[in-house]
């Protein structure tokens, strides 16, 4: 197929384009840059032994997006574009919902004039409320509490009546757990901008360095050792999950939901521990208060995507670990 990636230059959409070019379809990659760089998409065209058509152009650039869709006459899309830091969602509401809600609209805008019609949207797990207790399963009463969040949710919403609308969409929205890990060549992985909010970037900047020790915020949860509980997935059963999930698509019109994660969880000081095994390194750390908007635990109840798409995730936290520490070394100076 012909495929459009918006966000490919980034963490998970570069994943995601080289997968999609393993198997032999079609990538137009599409992203501004703002949160990734060019050389990420060099790598993916070295890796995949051929390049993807690239433009470093805004989503939210109707005319231009209307003239790339035409002109390699796409067929879907993948959307990863988009802001991600929680924080940072609460201090620029409106950068959020201008990116993520106002960006996917104009985005949808574009393929129903076209004739596009299936998409695939980066959700996350931060959808589900906390009237529940994890593991959280499609059908878990959804609240999220910040912009970031909400902003998620409410492109689900607008896929959900889009569908109903007009019964020719097939649509999928994927729910992220932790993304985790890097591609085992290490020339493609995280590479986050300024101080890491989310745990294993923090880890790797204090063993290359950059920060001195760890703050682990919380270990007073009702958790085995008190601290949080998350989900991790590596990035390419994650990138698997999509190639699936298109799969999935070509059978099955309408809006369907599918959790992205292992249906396991590890704390962080699992995390830690993992770290210094594959590492071979100690990692300092200090306990500091809970964070602000941290639940104790969350992860996937992972069925439904066994069950309906036939994927489900392979690979193990050491295999998280290690990976994202191989990138980590391989490029000192991010790119
Ligand atoms: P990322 O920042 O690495 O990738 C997003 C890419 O989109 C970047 O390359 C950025 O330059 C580009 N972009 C942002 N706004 C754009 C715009 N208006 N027009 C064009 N390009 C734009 O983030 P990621 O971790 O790869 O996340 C991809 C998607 O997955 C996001 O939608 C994110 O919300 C979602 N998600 C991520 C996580 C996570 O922990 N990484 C978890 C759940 C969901
Ligand atoms: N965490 C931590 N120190 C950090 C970053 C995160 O202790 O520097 C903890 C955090 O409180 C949570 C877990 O690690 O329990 C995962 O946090 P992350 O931000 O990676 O993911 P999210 O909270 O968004 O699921």
């Amino acid at each position: 197929m012909r495929i459009a990636v918006t966000g490919g230059a980034g963490y998970i959409g570069s994943h995601v384009a080289l997968e999609l070019m393993q198997a032999e379809h079609d990538v137009v990659i599409v992203d501004n840059l703002s949160n990734s760089s060019e050389v990420s998409v060099q790598r993916v065209a070295d890796l995949a032994g051929h390049a993807p058509a690239f433009y470093q152009t805004d989503i939210r650039d109707v005319q231009e997006i209307r003239r790339i869709f035409s002109y390699h006459s796409i067929e879907a899309v993948l959307h990863f574009a988009g802001l991600k830091a929680v924080g940072e969602s609460v201090s620029e509401p409106l950068a959020y919902y201008d990116n993520n809600v106002n960006g996917s609209l104009q985005l949808l805008q574009v393929m129903r004039e076209l004739g596009i019609r299936q998409f695939i949207f980066s959700s996350s797990a931060t959808v589900y409320g906390q009237q529940e207790q994890p593991p959280f399963a499609e059908h878990a009463a959804l609240g999220p509490t910040n912009p970031y969040g909400h902003s998620k949710r409410m492109v689900e919403q607008l896929l959900e009546d889009l569908c109903v609308s007009d019964p020719s969409w097939r649509v999928a929205a994927l729910r992220y757990f932790n993304p985790a890990g890097a591609h085992p060549s290490g020339l493609i992985g995280e590479v986050p901008r300024g101080v890491p909010n989310n745990l294993m970037p923090y880890v790797l900047g204090v063993l290359t360095g950059r920060y001195e020790q760890l703050r682990v915020f919380g270990q007073d949860y009702p958790t085995p050792d008190g601290t949080g509980v998350r989900d991790y997935i590596h990035v390419m059963d994650l990138a698997s999950g999509h190639v699936a999930a298109l799969d999935y698509l070509q059978q099955h019109a309408g809006f369907n939901v599918f959790n992205l994660g292992t249906g396991c969880g590890y704390s962080v000081l699992q995390v830690v521990e993992t770290f210094e095994q594959v590492s071979g390194h100690g990692i300092p750390y200090t306990v500091l208060p809970r964070r602000p908007g941290d639940v104790a635990e969350s992860f996937a109840v992972a069925d439904k995507a066994w069950k309906s798409m036939s994927w489900r995730a392979e690979r193990t936290l050491q295999s998280m670990c290690q990976d994202a520490w191989n990138f980590a070394q391989r490029n000192p100076e991010a790119y």
